[in-house]
């Protein structure tokens, strides 16, 4: 979208990354805000214990923006059950329970889009291109 782009703009996608309560101890998360970003999973049995680890402390947002982001994201965090993470990844090494896995990654560019859009204001965002874009895309 900015100037100077030298990849297809199609191929760019955007990833909700979340360091959760348990990895770091800043910033804020509200109750009905993380109702509404776990809403698809709020039939599993397993949704008022995430909305209170969640919402047990505050929590660092950020916004990665990137060729194929949303895979290599979800591959660096790892499986759901750090028990199934691979080391080397941030669950694999860092996390020992599913409802303690430390970091949270957007599963689909859609839900990039919609998860950055809950967590951030307009202007809150920074975008920049790394000069040594070049040699990491082709
Ligand atoms: N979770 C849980 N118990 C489960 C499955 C998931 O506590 O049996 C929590 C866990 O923190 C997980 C989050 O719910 O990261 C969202 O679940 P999802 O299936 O979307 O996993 P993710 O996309 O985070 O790997
Ligand atoms: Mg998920």
């Amino acid at each position: 979208v900015q100037r100077g782009r030298i990849v297809a703009a199609a191929e760019v996608e955007q990833s909700y990354i979340m360091i959760k309560p348990d990895g770091v101890q800043r910033g804020l998360c509200s109750k009905d805000l993380a109702q509404e970003h776990y809403k698809d999973l709020k039939d599993k049995p397993f949704f008022p214990t995430l909305i209170n680890y969640i919402t047990s402390g505050p929590v660092v947002c950020m916004a990665w923006e990137g060729v194929g982001v949303v895979a290599s994201a979800r591959k660096l965090i790892g499986a759901t059950n750090p028990l199934q993470a691979e080391p080397g990844t941030i669950r694999g090494d860092l996390a020992v329970q599913t409802g303690r896995n430390v970091v949270h990654g957007s599963d689909s560019p859609d839900n990039g889009k919609r998860e950055i859009a809950l967590w951030f204001k307009e202007g809150e965002l920074c975008e920049w291109e790394s000069v040594q874009t070049p040699w990491l895309i082709e």
